[in-house]
């Protein structure tokens, strides 16, 4: 596996989490890569995080760090977006190191706040 720092996502993830008022997330300790080398071909991004022991025995805050497989660069860029929106919505409200389910993090949900990111890009 091969992972290089995604200024571009990056820029385009912080964009997206201000206009989505996502304040619980703080975007300096959420960091944008790109990947290549996975077996996984299904997969177009995921994201991850560092458990509450871990942070404790190094002494950091929580991160996460969301990474793009290849298969991300063939989406459109709506598409594109809802995978941002998607990976953003598994950080929970807490910022703790853990996850939101996919009970949440559904397409319904997704597509409703993509519908609102269109909406406050364009004011
Ligand atoms: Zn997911």
């Amino acid at each position: 596996m091969k992972y290089e720092y995604a200024s571009d996502l990056q820029t385009r993830m912080e964009e997206i989490a201000k206009f989505l008022e996502m304040d619980h997330i703080a975007v300096d300790r959420v960091k944008c890569f790109r990947s290549s080398g996975s077996s996984t071909k299904r997969t177009i991004a995921r994201c991850h995080t560092i458990g509450k022991l871990m942070q404790k025995a190094i002494g950091v805050k929580a991160h996460y760090a969301i990474e793009f497989l290849e298969r991300f660069e063939r989406l459109s860029r709506e598409e594109q977006d809802k995978v941002i929106i998607h990976e953003l919505m598994h950080i929970p409200k807490t910022f703790g190191g853990g996850f939101r389910q996919h009970d949440y993090v559904c397409d319904r949900n997704v597509n409703e706040l993509h519908k609102k990111f269109i909406r406050e890009r364009t004011i």
